[in-house]
């Protein structure tokens, strides 16, 4: 049976909406037939935590059906990364064609080497947030209380408002 699943998409090198696309496209193709998705708008947003003058993120979210465990999930995810280009770098949170993070998958929790759902900066990035209540105000996370719109509207974080940079890509 197929999990819903929501992953966060960002770029901020090369062609930032080129990258999106290509990994939205390989994502959904990892769907099962006649299964539908949901697709955030893209948004700009200066990076966080980043080495100085690293370039402005393009970020999306999308929520797809996948039919395996989140492990499998997380080996596709990365297949992609290296796919459209990223590589292995010493440098904390360079610039990156294309990052990947798996933000929930369906009612799954864990908390492990390797993979950690949902993703515990969810709830604090505007990033993650803003495009996530386009597509899934209502949803309440596994542990979780509160709606990811109300998350949104309650944020309490210095990053400044994303620019909408296109609503269908
Ligand atoms: P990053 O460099 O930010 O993309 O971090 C990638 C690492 O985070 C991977 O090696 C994953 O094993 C780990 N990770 C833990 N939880 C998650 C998650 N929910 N989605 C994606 N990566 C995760």
């Amino acid at each position: 049976m197929a999990s819903r699943t929501g992953i966060a998409l960002g770029s901020n090198l090369g062609n930032r909406l080129a990258n999106l696309r290509e990994a939205r496209d390989r994502l959904v193709g990892l769907m099962p037939p006649e299964t539908t998705f949901l697709q955030s708008s893209v948004y700009q947003s200066e990076p966080v935590g980043c080495p100085s003058n690293s370039p402005d993120f393009y970020n999306a979210v999308i929520e797809i059906d996948y039919v395996g465990q989140p492990h499998d999930l997380l080996q596709a995810t990365q297949g992609i990364e290296w796919h459209i280009g990223r590589t292995a770098t010493a440098e904390r949170n360079a610039p990156r064609l294309i990052d990947l993070d798996i933000l929930y998958f369906d009612q799954h929790v864990m908390d492990g080497d390797i993979l950690t759902l949902p993703h515990p900066g969810l709830i604090y990035r505007r990033f993650v947030l803003r495009p996530l209540t386009d597509i899934r105000p209502h949803l309440i996370l596994p542990g979780d209380e509160t709606t990811v719109g109300e998350h949104f509207r309650q944020l309490d974080s210095d990053e400044p408002e994303l620019r909408l940079v296109q609503t269908v890509w």
